[in-house]
């Protein structure tokens, strides 16, 4: 082990200090002084640029490998969004000068004017905010706007109803705002059971959170008779729409009864979902809780826009100025880019894609819940898990073979799950080398199940402890951690 990850040579320097130029004896409480030499790695100036390059080249990203993780979206996205997002009078363009001369400002304001713009109309609401920086703060500024619309009607509300089949972040932001969730199973069909929901319904639920395409990756039919349910006893309806690319320009959240819309701008729209990089959920509303939304806001008079902060009922800020905007510009970028026809297309090649690849596995994984999919289809290792091979097994041995796992035992309600999103922008060749190798290694699982279990064999890790790499990580450099051991 210390042979493979110890690079520190007692007495190496990459680095020549100046000579001190302050007094040596400093006024320093003797509590706070160093006692011990530091701990550093010696190495030479260029074991680290080699060390770092060494590891940036592991990394596997959407530019060196088919990365097909299930409802994060990892496609491909054009360069020219990333360029654009990058120009300098975007880039230095400081925070505060909005406020302090909107006249400097006036393109960067149009930005987020059309940006709100064009979301409206693809979801078919109202309003938008572009502040939110992820999914799950969508979610929480969504259901801050439900509370606050129903506070101001004086609305006495307790509840919010969510599948079983929705993303963990939903009820964990509808506990956040104060809410008891109520948790419907899923019925056979794979959605939500329409007779439990109507049970549980009541004047006391304040909304209703559907992820749509639900994470089976299956569109709930009902959603038409579930909003008309909904409002009907006083309840809103909530669109988790995180994977937008599932049914964009097919379905619009806001004709079929949604009343509050999250979207990830890094999953669908020109940022992809992982890595730890900044994000957007922008939220969109109806005319109804136009009033609550967050503050500023970019409005239009004939002056040009101006930055409004004047309004009573809003929520307030729920981040710092306006949210991620190189996000944001992306996404504009984006959606110019590919137009109308070109984002219907993008979500027929996401779903075209999808169930070419559960069509081609059907026989070799369990489909549960087999029917046409969406953007992503959910197939079990259950099979395989007889033999032993479980799904994370599975995941190991598709390393070896160059392709990042999907989505591992989620959803939750899916035992063995493997969550297949192969996005609108892979080719048919790359799906088909996915789908031989996802058979190759059910025959493997077959025949020689140990050897699965072996994988992989080709990173310069093999399995790890992942229990103790979870409870106990090390994060930071330790010398000679590995000869303590
Ligand atoms: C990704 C996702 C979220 C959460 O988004 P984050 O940006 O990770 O917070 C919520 N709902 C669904 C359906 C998602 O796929």
């Amino acid at each position: 082990m210390r042979l493979i990850f110890e690079k520190s040579i007692n007495g190496r320097k990459g680095v020549r200090l100046p000579k001190l130029d302050v007094p040596e004896q400093s006024d320093l409480p003797q509590a706070l002084r160093r006692r011990k030499k530091a701990s550093l790695p010696e190495v030479a100036e260029l074991d680290v640029v080699r060390h770092f390059t060494h590891l940036s080249q592991r990394n596997i990203g959407i530019d060196t490998h088919f990365y097909p993780l299930g409802s994060c979206t990892m496609k491909y996205n054009p360069k020219i969004c990333e360029e654009i997002a990058n120009l300098r009078g975007f880039r230095e363009l400081h925070p505060l000068m909005p406020l302090i001369n909107p006249n400097l400002v006036q393109g960067a304001l149009e930005v987020i004017y059309e940006a709100e713009r064009q979301l409206c109309e693809i979801t078919g609401m109202d309003a938008f905010t572009l502040q939110p920086l992820a999914g799950a703060h969508g979610e929480l500024t969504g259901l801050l706007l439900i509370t606050a619309f129903h506070k101001y009607h004086k609305h006495n509300k307790r509840y919010i109803i969510v599948p079983d089949s929705s993303h963990g972040t939903n009820p964990a932001s509808a506990a956040m705002c104060g809410y008891e969730v109520i948790v419907i199973p899923t019925g056979k069909d794979g959605c939500m059971d329409l007779n439990l929901f109507k049970e549980k319904l009541s004047d006391e639920v304040a909304a209703v959170m559907l992820t749509c395409p639900n994470t089976l990756g299956l569109f709930n039919p009902h959603i038409k008779e579930i909003a008309e349910l909904a409002h009907k006893a006083g309840a809103l309806m909530y669109y988790d729409g995180a994977n937008l690319n599932a049914i964009m320009g097919k379905l619009r959240p806001g004709d079929v009864g949604f009343d509050v819309v999250h979207l990830n701008l890094h999953k669908t729209f020109a940022t992809p979902h992982g890595g730890g990089g900044p994000g957007a959920g922008p939220v969109g509303v109806k005319k109804t809780l136009e009033p609550f939304l967050p503050i500023p806001r970019v409005k239009k008079d004939n002056q040009g826009f101006i930055l409004e902060e004047n309004a009573p009922l809003s929520i307030g800020k729920v981040t710092a100025f306006y949210g991620n905007y190189g996000v944001v510009l992306k996404a504009y970028a984006y959606i110019l880019l590919l137009g109308k026809e070109g984002l219907i297309k993008a979500s027929e090649h996401a779903v075209l894609n999808a169930n070419y690849v559960r069509a081609r596995l059907k026989g070799h994984y369990e489909i549960p819940y087999d029917r046409v999919c969406m953007h992503e289809c959910v197939v079990s290792a259950i099979k395989q898990a007889r033999k032993g091979v479980h799904a994370l097994d599975i995941a190991k041995a598709l390393i070896d073979k160059g392709f990042h796992p999907p989505t591992m035992y989620f959803p939750a309600i899916v035992k063995e799950a493997l969550m297949i999103e192969p996005t609108e922008t892979e080719s048919k060749q790359t799906l088909d080398a996915f789908i031989e190798a996802m058979i190759d290694i059910a025959r493997l699982a077959e025949e020689a199940p140990e050897a699965v279990k072996q994988a992989p064999l080709t990173t310069p890790v093999g399995r790890v402890d992942e229990v103790r790499a979870a409870r106990r990580p090390i994060l930071k450099y330790l010398p000679r951690f590995y000869e303590e051991e």
